[in-house]
């Protein structure tokens, strides 16, 4: 099958309300044109150099996610241009995100990643740790960052019930911040979770926006 192809099946298996990102890390300019011409506008990139390399050279009506985990002296590099991050796991990054956020007149909006998972080498906040930042002073100082959602990775097994389980925990936890009053900088709408090998769990747990690569580009 065609990378046009794998796209056009996946979107038409979606659910209106669940948003594709098109994951395209190490995937050349050519295929990211491809999945651009037929119809796809939100990318998805882990490295923050990639990612800006590609945003340099693509059209610019492109939105594009940073999936990956952020280190903060890089953000400066994709602040002026990046349309939401994804793996926020501190205050401190929300800190500086917020910092080069002011540099740019904007407002950046960012996921908090939720660890979920029963791997070591994932990365995320607990929930205690989700309340601890979301109630803290420092956090309420924030006006030039947004927290839209949640993003979350569940363990990589063959396991669909463990799956299921780690998505259903973390719609519970995303269920509990909309329950919450709204305020400026935190407006939880989205909730990131599902990739090729367990998005339609995902969907059935409440995801409204799954991040594909391989099923799409292909194998990396
Ligand atoms: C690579 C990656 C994906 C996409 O993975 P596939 O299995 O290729 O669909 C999704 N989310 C994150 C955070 C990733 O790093």
């Amino acid at each position: 099958m065609s990378i046009t192809n794998n796209l056009l099946q996946i979107k038409s298996q979606l659910p209106n309300q669940v948003t594709l990102i098109a994951v395209s890390k190490t995937k050349p300019i050519a295929d990211l044109m491809e999945v651009y011409n037929a119809g796809q506008r939100i990318f998805g990139e882990n490295k923050i150099q990639e990612m800006t390399d590609k945003w340099e050279q693509l059209p610019k009506d492109i939105q594009w996610h940073m999936i990956g985990h952020v280190q903060t002296n890089k953000i400066k590099y994709m602040a002026a241009y990046v349309s939401l991050i994804h793996g926020v796991d501190s205050l401190k990054l929300l800190e500086e995100i917020n910092k080069q956020a002011i540099k740019h007149h904007r407002i950046i909006d960012c996921l908090l990643q939720v660890y979920i998972a029963k791997e070591e080498s994932k990365f995320g906040l607990d929930e205690q740790d989700l309340i601890e930042i979301l109630n803290s002073e420092e956090f309420k100082q924030l006006k030039n960052i947004k927290i839209v959602g949640l993003m979350g990775m569940a363990t990589f097994t063959e396991h669909q019930n463990q799956i299921k389980k780690e998505f259903q925990n973390l719609k519970r936890i995303f269920d509990k911040l909309q329950n919450q009053p709204a305020t400026y900088n935190l407006q939880p709408t989205t909730l990131s979770m599902g990739m090729s090998g367990d998005y339609k769990l995902a969907i059935e747990s409440g995801s409204t926006m799954v991040r594909i690569g391989s099923s799409i580009f292909g194998t990396r």
